[in-house]
């Protein structure tokens, strides 16, 4: 067989890929007729393809490359880590260097009492870990009916059995008899998609009071937990109204529900601090975290919990764990990258330069005349399409023509943007500089341009 190496054509390299490889979330018959695109390498916030073509990564990878591409003292962790003690586990009273750093480094940069780590290999693994937990806290406490968790339609939390099944993608549930017993689904606060006539701060609180609507109706003694991203990712880039938060905060401690704050995307400088929960303003009992843990250099995701969760949970054997959990190859790449980020004040400098200057370069696309509305919140960011935005109207079924059209011009401007329905969304590197946002805000612009010229 062919050496499979850089230097192949690309039509081989697709080729090979469309005959071999199943690709997550793709239709794979539609691929192999189109081939994939083939990245070959990444600097800062730049992609190089097989054509030679240098992209723009609006998306850092999938919301993870959070310290940009190329980061040599990444490469020489990894290598060393691999050098000393390739792998050990932490299952049987056992532990290793990685991994007690990692801990001790999260516990310092968490907010509040978040004192405590218990790692997985990716996000989804970790909500996984955390079904069980907040089952088996209120358990453990003699409450063996507080099992349910709520969660929001349209929310993302992974694509194993658990996380999809908290996750509220429709999508998901229609495949493989999701979701699960005993986790229901409340309104998300998507303001421009839902909120009809009323304002955004009356809106936030109305779906902030779905939650308590759903307590009510389940009964305070059978609900477990509430879970929900701080800034919704995977649904759009969703930026709640500022009367959203505060009431959820509330109606949690006031029936003693545990908040879990996925914090996969918003974790780690994306929303101008460490963590989304500290934007706005949350007290979550846990907080997943992925991602920007390790700025995707290696997979490693985690929960980290209170001190009263550890406390109960620490009281009992918890039957539970992977192999890969505080993986010390990954472990010690994420501690090198937290040092990055650190050294570098790349949460502040989101909050203080970047993502300011995103939020005033993303506000001048609002005069465009397919958005309706262009928001962000730190380094993330959203353009609603519409064709009508002082209706706030949709376009015409199916959902996300225009979107999938527009991403398409993107990726011909060499931008990588995502759709989600009609919605672009972006979340470049952390180190994106003022005038790589300057080149990105360009690029969408002469994309949106060419979109609107192939719909008319
Ligand atoms: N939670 C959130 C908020 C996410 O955005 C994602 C992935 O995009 C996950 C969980 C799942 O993480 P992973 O893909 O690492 O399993």
């Amino acid at each position: 067989m062919t050496r499979i190496t850089n230097h192949l054509p690309t039509a081989e390299l697709q080729a090979l890929d469309a005959a071999h490889h199943m690709h997550p979330f793709t239709h794979a018959a539609g691929l192999a007729q189109k081939g994939a695109r083939v990245i070959l390498r990444g600097e800062g916030c730049w992609l190089t393809d097989s054509e030679g073509h240098r992209i723009l990564d609006g998306m850092a990878g999938l919301w993870c490359v959070n310290a940009g591409y190329g980061r040599e003292e990444l490469a020489q962790a990894a290598a060393a880590q691999m050098r000393e003690l390739p792998f050990y586990n932490t299952f049987f009273q056992t532990t290793h260097v990685p991994a007690i750093a990692l801990a001790a480094k999260l516990a310092e940069l968490a907010p509040g009492n978040l004192n405590h780590v218990f790692f997985a290999g990716s996000g989804s693994e970790a909500n996984d870990t955390n079904i069980r937990l907040v089952r088996q806290f209120w358990a453990a406490q003699g409450k063996p009916d507080k099992q349910v968790i709520i969660s929001r339609r349209n929310a993302y939390h992974g694509s194993t059995m658990g996380g999809a099944s908290l996750g509220g993608m429709a999508a998901m549930h229609a495949q493989g008899g999701l979701p699960i017993p005993g986790i229901v689904h409340v309104g998300q606060p998507h303001w421009w998609a839902e909120g009809g006539e009323m304002t955004p701060e009356a809106f936030g609180i109305a779906r902030a009071r779905e939650l308590e609507a759903a307590i009510a109706d389940l009964g305070e003694d059978r609900v477990a937990a509430f879970i929900a991203e701080p800034v919704q990712g995977a649904g759009g880039v969703i930026v709640p109204p500022a009367s959203y938060w505060p009431e959820v905060q509330r109606i949690c401690d006031a029936h003693d529900i545990l908040l879990i704050a996925d914090e996969v995307i918003t974790g780690f400088g994306r929303t101008g601090n460490w963590f989304g929960s500290q934007t706005m303003g949350l007290r979550p009992d846990i907080m997943t975290i992925a991602k920007g843990l390790s700025s995707g250099y290696q997979p490693i995701g985690g929960s980290i919990l209170s001190d009263r969760v550890a406390e109960v949970i620490g009281g009992i054997e918890f039957n539970h764990g992977y192999t890969y959990s505080g993986h010390p190859v990954a472990a010690a790449v994420a501690l090198a990258n937290l040092r990055i980020l650190e050294d570098e004040d790349l949460p502040g400098r989101v909050g203080r330069i970047t993502g300011p200057y995103l939020a005033r370069a993303w506000a001048g696309l609002a005069d465009h005349p397919l958005v309706g509305a262009a928001e962000t919140c730190g380094l993330m960011g959203a353009l609603q399409l519409t064709p009508d935005k002082a209706a706030r109207a949709r376009f015409a079924a199916p959902e996300g023509t225009a979107g999938l059209r527009a991403r398409e011009r993107c990726f011909a401007n060499d931008l990588v943007m995502r759709h989600v329905g009609d919605r672009m969304i972006i979340a470049p590197p952390l180190v994106i500089s003022e005038d790589e946002v300057d080149m990105l805000v360009a690029r969408a612009r002469t994309a949106l341009d060419e979109t609107l010229a192939g719909l008319r």
